[in-house]
């Protein structure tokens, strides 16, 4: 493998514009078009309920169409049948095949999205933050003492869409569930209201689809107001794997960049938080190149990413992707676990099973990687990392602990569920010893009004990024 460490003038070269293939076009794809017509119906009925948008690069470059339907980077953006129940699959070709009108087929699709659940245990409600004068702000989401998290209104949506993304009703049009805001005014005094918070994470959809001008618009609010106790931003984002261009060749690319500096000149960290599911999206050349210009502006890289059935449920993987990011000098953070995707039953990979992957790509990797942590939950309480499996006596339990929690004491206190090697996440165990686990109670007080406490979170799997 080579590393570009010259200046490619990319802007020289014909760099593509984005392009991208969604329901109503996809089927103008070669590679589709060699497939039957059954396999392109099917692709339209899921399709029709889950989100789909791939582009250019993905198509021409990520994607290996020699070794589709199994292709990683295919799956990851492109609708398989298997990713709806049957029932659903059934009720959506069915209504495709009646001729139904596209009201009847919206309505169809959003009764199907209700019942996979996008927003479990009143998200929503939970960490919405409001300002002294009693404003909510919708577009935050304030959970963790230090971190606070902003979701501009114009980054509601991504270069390509991930088929397992929970964040799919913020792109389907369903507006009642989306978190957006405006305003940087109220970010900026909600800050002054919290010296406690740190962080301010940028995330969507993908601010990085947002155009340099308009980032800065938030970038510059921030920085114009000298807050004191702001150190870091983070953007989490998939553009550097599903559009490097951003960084190389669109029309804002050197403005993004510059902005990046603005931030890092001023003494605040900037956080890449780059989502990547696998080691092709650190292939090309263009996110080499691309890599090597955002960090040139003083910002770090840190990789996360789900554990995902049919994308990279194998230790080998990992364990490639985090050598080749360490390799790249970006550095490996999160390893998660997904629940609360449209098609869990398609992604999901049980707790031990993702542990074993986890643990066994670990073992395979320099201590330069092993920054990494996980594999981890975010679910209502806080972030729970499955530690391993072990015995306490005669007893075969799960270990775990909290990375962050909603009281920050929580975290690094190891406790034990029972074994169950089929449980996909915290509410399918059982604590090990005694009847409930050492936060229950002290969370069931924090949410006295709400009837579920667990769950997961909206907010940051993706890679998500965020
Ligand atoms: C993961 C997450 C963060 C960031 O946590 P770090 O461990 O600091 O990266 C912040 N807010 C929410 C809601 C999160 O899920
Ligand atoms: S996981 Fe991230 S990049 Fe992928 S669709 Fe969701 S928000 Fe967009």
């Amino acid at each position: 493998m080579t590393i570009q460490t010259s200046e490619v003038d990319w802007t020289e070269t014909t760099s593509p514009s984005i392009k991208s293939h969604t329901l109503q076009n996809f089927r103008d794809i070669s590679q589709i078009q060699e497939m039957s017509e059954e396999k392109q119906f099917e692709m339209e009925v899921i399709g029709n309920v889950l989100p789909f948008k791939a582009n250019n690069y993905v198509v021409e470059q990520l994607i290996d169409w020699s070794n589709v339907p199994n292709d990683s980077m295919y799956v990851l953006t492109f609708p398989q049948k298997e990713m709806l129940l049957p029932h659903h699959y059934d009720e959506m070709a069915a209504a495709l095949k009646s001729g139904a009108d596209k009201k009847m087929i919206q309505e169809t699709a959003n009764k199907i999205r209700m019942q996979l659940n996008p927003h479990p245990a009143g998200q929503m409600e939970h960490n919405v933050p409001e300002l002294k004068d009693g404003t909510k702000l919708y577009g935050m989401q304030h959970k963790y003492k230090e971190t606070c998290l902003f979701f501009p209104s114009q980054s509601q949506t991504c270069h390509a869409y991930c088929s397992f993304c929970f964040r799919w009703p913020q792109f389907v049009g369903m507006d009642e569930l989306k978190f957006a805001m405006k305003e940087s005014e109220s970010l900026v005094q909600y800050l002054r209201e919290h010296p406690e918070i740190s962080d301010v994470l940028f995330t969507g959809g993908d601010p990085m689809i947002m155009k340099a001008r308009i980032f800065a618009g938030y970038i510059d609010a921030l920085l114009d107001s000298n807050l004191p106790n702001l150190k870091t931003i983070r953007i989490g984002t998939k553009a550097l794997s599903y559009w490097p261009y951003k960084f190389l060749s669109d029309n804002d690319a050197d403005e993004t960049l510059a902005l990046f500096e603005k931030v890092t000149q001023k003494g605040i960290h900037l956080a890449i938080m780059a989502h990547f599911n696998h080691q092709v999206e650190l292939s090309t050349d263009s996110v080499k190149e691309a890599i090597h210009r955002v960090r040139k502006t003083g910002a770090q890289i840190r990789t996360q990413s789900p554990v995902l059935a049919h994308i990279n449920d194998d230790p080998d993987i990992w364990a490639e992707m985090w050598k080749k990011q360490v390799q790249l000098g970006c550095i490996p953070y999160y390893m998660f676990v997904v629940r609360d995707t449209g098609a869990q039953h398609y992604f999901g990979v049980p707790l031990v099973r993702a542990h074993e992957i986890f643990r066994n790509a670990y073992k395979k990797v320099s201590g330069l990687s092993r920054t990494v942590r996980g594999p981890s939950m975010s679910a209502t309480p806080g972030k729970i990392q499955v530690l391993g499996v072990s015995d306490v006596g005669e007893k075969k339990v799960i270990v775990l602990r909290f990375l962050q929690g909603r009281n920050p004491d929580w975290v690094h206190k190891p406790f034990f569920a029972e074994y169950n090697e089929n449980a996909i996440w915290i509410d399918d165990l059982k604590p090990a010893f005694g009847d409930k686990f050492f936060y229950e109670d002290e969370l069931a007080s924090m949410f006295a009004n709400d009837i579920k406490t667990t769950g997961s979170d909206v907010s940051t799997a993706g890679g998500g990024p965020p």
